[in-house]
């Protein structure tokens, strides 16, 4: 249907850097003159290792952390990481609290309640999520092992645009869908993670981005995949890794480095986020913002229109434009539209005058 590349604005996987994809492309069938690809190379070669060492060293330089912190690439996706965060930190003396912010926030919690560890902390489920708990809302048990946040919520559109103070309460975020989307105090973090197909990269593997000191110790009564030890003891490598997702997410990296850091990313995501954002505040209540105001995502724009007719209507034909993946998620319904990092401002451009557009002729 399409002869080129579009404007993709699906939430995850998403789109990626054309220049990473065509490298990749490029290196394909003879990685680092192997003569193989990344896929079918031993993630034992010197070859493979040396994308490993770059990837881990990268990220955590992008972050500005230094070796008091450990970068993991650990599987099963993000959700597998609300399980293993209870298991390994969590127990009936010593809770994981939790912030209900959203879907996976409260995806997050309830692998804690499974394993009867959870407490909620703050919940803005009584306005559907349209706003992230302000320092004040937030009750922390000061015993807590952890206070977990899901910093950015993927589908009703609002992020956290502070770093909460815990009082000594280790702090813990799924940043699955604004890792390294901007500057950020990481250090104030005890422990990151973030799926990389939002932003970092393909499906398969997840970023794990903790203090050494809660990775270097598991407790023994865990299966081994499931213990962090694992994965700090054997740097990611005790089974099979997703090797050529990993080689990917070190090539979005050595991109955002070259392309400026996080500080370049930040603005052009302000820049794509106010265009949007003016677009829907300036449509005379045609579009209307799912978030509020203080609590707007600069990653996943929520909005709805008159009618889910007119929504309908409104997905099929700025898919005929060649902006795809603009359904929102339905549980909010209406429009979302993700500007990850690999977004160009043009497609957030385009996406605002196809908007203004629609509302004239609608
Ligand atoms: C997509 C997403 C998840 C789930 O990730 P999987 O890798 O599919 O398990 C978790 N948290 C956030 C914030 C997400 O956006």
């Amino acid at each position: 249907m399409f002869k080129d590349r579009i404007y993709n604005f699906n939430p995850g996987p998403a789109t990626l850097p054309l220049p990473v994809l065509e490298e990749a492309q490029k290196e394909f069938l003879n990685f680092a003159g192997s003569g193989m690809s990344i896929l079918e190379i031993s993630h034992r070669a010197k070859a493979y290792d040396e994308v490993h060492q770059k990837a881990k060293a990268d990220v955590k330089e992008l972050m500005g952390l230094g070796d008091d912190y450990e970068v993991l690439f650990c599987q099963g996706g993000a959700s597998q990481q609300f399980a293993m965060i209870p298991m390994n930190f969590a127990t009936k003396e010593k809770p994981g609290n939790y912030v209900l912010s959203g879907s996976f926030a409260t995806k997050a919690y309830q692998e804690a309640e499974i394993l009867g560890v959870g407490e909620v902390a703050a919940s803005s489920k009584d306005v559907n999520f349209k706003h992230i708990p302000t320092q004040d809302e937030l009750k922390i048990n000061p015993n807590a092992a952890y206070l977990h946040l899901c910093y950015n919520n993927t589908i009703y559109g609002t992020e956290f645009h502070y770093i909460p103070e815990t009082n000594g309460v280790p702090l813990f975020a799924d940043m699955s869908s604004d890792m390294l989307s901007r500057p950020i105090d990481f250090k104030k973090f005890d422990f990151i993670y973030a799926g990389v197909q939002k932003n970092l990269g393909p499906a398969g593997v997840v970023l794990v981005v903790a203090k050494k000191s809660l990775v270097e110790k598991s407790p023994k009564s865990l299966p081994t995949m499931l213990r962090y030890e694992t994965f700090f003891k054997k740097d990611s490598l005790y089974n099979t890794p997703p090797a050529f997702c990993i080689y990917m997410v070190g090539k979005v990296a050595a991109w955002i480095k070259d392309n400026g850091g996080l500080a370049a990313m930040e603005k052009r995501n302000r820049e794509k986020a106010k265009i949007l954002y003016d677009a829907i505040d300036s449509s005379g209540g045609f579009y209307k913002g799912h978030a509020d105001k203080d609590s707007r995502s600069l990653m996943n724009v929520t909005f709805r229109l008159p009618s889910e007719d007119l929504e309908k209507k409104f997905v099929a034909e700025a898919l005929e434009e060649g902006l795809s993946g603009v359904k929102g998620h339905r549980s909010v319904g209406g429009m979302r539209a993700s500007i990850y990092n690999a977004m160009p401002i043009e497609g957030a451009e385009k996406l605002a005058s196809f908007m203004a557009e629609f509302k004239k002729k609608n």
